[in-house]
């Protein structure tokens, strides 16, 4: 069995790696040669923690196995990050434990490669100005990988407290981008592709402030309750997703299901796209939106990657099982 740790992965594991594992595997699941298993998720009445599994197999990359892990909001005090998780890897063939796999800067990366992907296959090729709404540990993450995907001149960025967002100017100031803090009514007027990366149950951006031709990608709800943009944005948007079930039930479509503006039907998974099924964008004045609600296997993908760079590195720390 290989051993990669938490400390390893930042010297390993690179964006474009991450960015071809993650389109790689919406591209399987569109195909249905993967698929992710129900999500375990629970108060386990101790440290106020959460608690869960997010599993799946990947019948085409033969990725098998799951991600475990949670919130821990009393980490922080102790210096550790209140996100923990760790991936664990099968053989497909004989049902052994491949890897184990530090899984807290891999979430980061796969959750930014999900919108870099959707950025990729959706945007207007024209973009040149991308909008950041939220400034928290992801943020910096969806800047790199998103900034990457077209030949973007300047950022903007809001957050809730704008002087947060000065973590973000120094990311753009480093990939020699213009950045400047907005409102939110400023963002929505000069942005060509929108990043929303919030913890946020209110509707933060509205269909107004929206213009024709953008791209959005909701990164943040990824529970129920938890809410980036107005239905109504939903609702003129041509929308994608990772997976219909999570975007519909856990994802930013919830409230746009719930109250009816869309149907699960009106939602294409990102990975018919990538497999040439569906057009995606089909003119310059149409919104897309993408619903990265965050799936197991872009985990499994990850840290399969991971394992591959760290072998042929020299690196993986072997161990009998
Ligand atoms: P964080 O705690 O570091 O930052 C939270 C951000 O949300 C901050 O910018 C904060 O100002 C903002 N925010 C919170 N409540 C708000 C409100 N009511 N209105 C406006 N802004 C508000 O969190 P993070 O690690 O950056 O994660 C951000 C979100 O992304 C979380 O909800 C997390 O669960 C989610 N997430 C999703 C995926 C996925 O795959 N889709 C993966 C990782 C994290």
């Amino acid at each position: 069995m290989i051993i990669v740790p938490e400390k390893e992965i930042a010297n390993l594991m690179t964006r474009d790696a991450a960015f071809t594992a993650v389109e790689e595997v919406f591209a399987s699941m569109a195909a249905r040669s993967a698929y992710n298993f129900p999500v375990v998720r629970e108060a386990i009445g101790h440290a106020d923690a959460l608690y869960g599994f997010k599993s799946g197999f990947d019948r085409a990359a033969l990725n098998l196995g799951l991600k475990s892990g949670g919130y821990w909001p009393g980490n922080a005090a102790k210096g550790l990050t209140n996100h923990q998780s760790t991936i664990f890897l099968f053989d497909a063939d004989t049902g052994q434990c491949r890897a184990v796999v530090g899984g807290n800067l891999l979430t980061a990366l796969r959750t930014a490669a999900a919108s870099a992907v959707s950025v990729a296959h959706l945007a207007r090729e024209d973009s040149r100005v991308l909008g950041i709404v939220g400034a928290g540990h992801q943020a910096a993450y969806q800047l790199r990988a998103v900034a990457e995907q077209r030949p973007f001149e300047r950022i903007v960025a809001w957050n809730r407290t704008a002087d947060k967002v000065e973590p973000l100017r120094a990311v753009a100031d480093e990939m020699g981008l213009a950045f400047e803090s907005v409102t939110l009514d400023e963002l929505g007027a000069v942005s060509d592709v929108i990043v929303t990366i919030t913890s946020s149950f209110d509707p933060i951006l509205s269909a107004a402030q929206v213009k024709p031709g953008t791209h959005v990608a909701c990164m943040g709800t990824d529970t129920k309750g938890k809410q980036e943009v107005e239905s109504a944005l939903i609702g003129q948007a041509t929308v994608f997703t990772d997976e219909v079930a999570q975007s519909i039930s856990i994802g930013e479509c919830q409230h746009a299901i719930g109250d009816q503006t869309i149907r699960a039907e009106d939602i294409t998974e990102l990975g018919a796209v990538i497999n040439a099924k569906h057009v995606g964008r089909s003119s310059d004045d149409e919104i897309t939106l993408f619903d990265g609600t965050g799936v197991g296997l872009q985990d499994l993908a990850v840290a399969a990657a991971v394992v591959d760079l760290a072998v042929e590195q020299g690196v993986a720390t072997e161990v009998e099982i």
